[in-house]
């Protein structure tokens, strides 16, 4: 089998551990070059609650700036900071159990990665939380969300139908849409940014990645 995995809350906690400091740099960067707040921690605050109910974190700046009725050069400004590699002593943390779980699964099948991002940066991430870029056969990251175009790409590179590929995302729309269109089997992972699960583009979805190990080894019996 292929499995393809999606890096942000999927293998790597982003929404809970990274976004937080990430936000909190983008503030910082944003002040720095001019945007008027009067009070940092109560923006701070504020963007956190964003935060909470927005599609990410692009959008949970947009939304800061307009209540702040701040000129939109500032929206350029705190996306190219969001890019920027990350400072040395951040730390990234993994989900429960990833990095055993992608050895397992590459002992026995073929693995790739497809994220929409920077390439530094998802680098990085991967690095910091000690993801082995070595375990997978293909990596594509990507800046704009044509995803199914790279899964296609990859699934005829390594030889692999689309009912013997599995996807493996958090974002039903991004990840997993263009898996379903495709044939794939899809896997939801329970995780970041979930309001409800749209079962048409879900067959399987987890809480865990030690599931993805009990779905592929139940296929292989
Ligand atoms: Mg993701």
């Amino acid at each position: 089998m292929l499995i393809i995995f999606d890096l942000d809350d999927t293998l790597i906690d982003t929404t809970n551990r990274l976004t937080p400091i990430i936000l909190l740099k983008t503030l910082k960067v944003m002040i720095k070059k001019g945007l008027k707040i009067d009070d940092e921690k109560r923006a701070y605050q504020k963007i956190l609650k964003i935060d909470k109910t927005s599609i990410g974190s692009k959008q949970t700046i947009k939304k800061f700036l307009y209540e702040q009725k701040a000129d939109k050069n500032f929206y350029d400004i705190a996306i190219n900071s969001m890019y920027l590699p990350l400072d040395g002593d951040i730390k990234i943390f993994t989900l429960h159990n990833a990095i055993d779980v992608l050895k397992y699964l590459s002992e026995r099948h073929s693995l790739a990665l497809v994220s929409q991002g920077a390439v530094k940066l998802q680098f990085d991430k991967m690095e910091k939380a000690g993801i082995d870029r070595a375990i997978f056969s293909k990596i594509v990251i990507t800046k704009v969300a044509n995803k199914g175009f790279y899964y296609k790409k990859i699934m005829d590179e390594l030889g692999y139908k689309s009912n013997n590929t599995y996807v493996c995302g958090d974002k039903i729309e991004v990840d997993l849409v263009p898996a379903k269109e495709l044939g794939c089997i899809t896997i939801c992972m329970n995780w970041g940014r979930k309001k409800n699960i749209n079962k048409t583009y879900v067959d399987y979805t987890i809480n865990s990645l030690e599931e993805v190990k009990k779905i592929l080894d139940e296929k292989l019996r």
